[in-house]
C-alpha cells in the first residue's frame, strides 16, 4: 500500500480495507493464523499517523508518498513442516521519489518462455505470498539482460497461450474487435491472477466512466495468438500494467517469439491514471480514500 501526502496537505491511504482483507486471505492460504483485518488497519493507520509526518512534511511533501509493506511470517520455535501457531507481523514504511514510474516511450515486456510459469491452477498465484516472487526473478533478470523491463507471464493450457500478469502487476489490453473498442483484463476466477486493488479500481472507474463513451470493459481470458493477430491487423491500441508499485505503466514493446511488437501509447491509460491520482491526492472527495490525521 502507499501513504500519500495530498495536494491539500492531508495524509491518505488508498482502499486500505481491500488491502487488509487481501492480507488475511493471503496469510490463511499459507496456513498463517487468521487476524481481524480492521485491527491490522488500525496498526497501519497508527504507524502512518506517527511516522508519516516525519517523512512527508505537511507542506513540503505534497504529491509525495511512502510505500507501506506489512509482512507476516510464522515464528514458531520449531523446524517442523507444520501449521504455525505463532506469527510475527512487521509493518515497514519506506520513502519513494514520485508516483510516475513509467517511461516516456513505455516499458518493454518479454513474453515468458515455454516451461516458465508464474502461477498454475490450484496454486497460490492469487495470494500475496513470498513464494510468488523469488521463482520469477531469474526470468526477470533475463528480460533485463535482453533490454526489456519485465516479464509478460503466459500460461499454455487448453490450446491457448493465456496472458496472466506482467512482472508483479496486473495487465490490461485495449483493442478493437468487430469495430468496437474493448478494455480487457484476465479474470481472477481460477486463481492464476493476483487480485490487485489497482486492477479492481481501474475496472470500476472504466465501467463507470468509459462505458458511456463506447468502451466495453471485460474480464476474460486473453490468448497471445489473438493479441498477435490484433497486432498484425493494427487493432491493438494499448497495453498497460497496473499495481501499487508500477501504478499505471504503459507498455511500448512486447517481445514474443523473437519478434518485437511496437505497442502504441494511448489515452485510456492516461485518463485512468489521472482519475486514480485525483482520488489518491485528495483533489476529489472519494470513498476509496481514508484520511489519516497527523
Ligand atoms: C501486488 C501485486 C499486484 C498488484 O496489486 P495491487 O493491489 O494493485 O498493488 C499484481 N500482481 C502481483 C503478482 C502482485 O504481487
Amino acid at each position: 500500500m502507499r501513504l500519500y501526502r495530498g495536494h491539500d496537505g492531508k495524509l491518505r491511504l488508498f482502499r486500505p480495507w481491500s488491502n487488509t482483507d487481501r492480507m488475511l486471505r493471503s496469510a490463511t492460504r499459507i496456513a498463517l493464523p487468521a487476524f481481524d483485518p480492521a485491527a491490522l488497519l488500525d496498526l497501519i493507520a497508527t504507524l502512518c499517523a506517527v511516522d508519516g509526518p516525519r517523512w512527508l512534511d505537511r507542506d513540503g511533501a505534497r504529491g509525495r508518498y511512502l510505500y507501506i509493506r506489512p509482512l507476516m511470517f510464522g515464528s514458531d520455535p520449531s523446524y517442523g513442516v507444520e501449521k504455525p501457531e505463532e506469527a510475527m507481523l512487521v509493518i515497514m514504511l519506506a520513502p519513494q521519489p514520485s508516483v510516475d514510474t513509467g517511461r516516456p516511450r513505455g516499458i518493454g515486456l518479454l513474453a515468458s518462455e515455454e516451461g516458465t510459469v508464474r502461477a498454475w491452477p490450484g496454486g497460490h498465484g492469487w495470494a500475496k505470498v513470498g513464494a510468488n516472487y523469488g521463482p520469477g526473478l531469474n526470468a526477470q533478470g533475463e528480460a533485463r539482460r535482453r533490454g526489456y523491463d519485465t516479464v509478460l507471464w503466459l500460461l499454455e493450457r487448453g490450446g491457448a497461450l493465456e496472458l496472466t500478469e506482467g512482472g508483479a502487476s496486473n495487465i490490461f489490453v485495449v483493442w478493437d474487435v468487430d469495430g468496437r473498442t474493448e478494455l480487457v483484463t484476465p479474470p481472477i476466477e481460477g486463481g492464476l491472477i493476483l487480485e490487485g486493488v489497482t486492477r479492481a479500481s481501474i475496472l470500476e472507474l472504466a465501467r463507470e466512466r468509459l462505458g458511456r463513451e463506447g468502451v466495453e470493459v471485460a474480464e476474460k481470458k486473453l490468448d497471445m495468438r489473438e493479441v498477435a493477430r490484433a497486432v498484425r491487423e493494427d487493432r491493438l491500441k494499448e497495453v498497460f500494467l497496473v499495481g501499487t508499485a508500477v501504478f499505471v505503466s504503459q507498455v511500448g514493446v512486447i517481445g514474443f517469439e523473437g519478434e518485437d511488437w511496437q505497442v502504441p501509447l494511448g489515452e485510456v491509460a492516461t485518463r485512468l491514471k489521472g482519475w486514480l491520482k485525483e482520488i489518491m491526492y485528495g483533489d476529489v472527495a472519494h470513498e476509496w480514500a481514508l484520511v489519516v490525521n497527523d
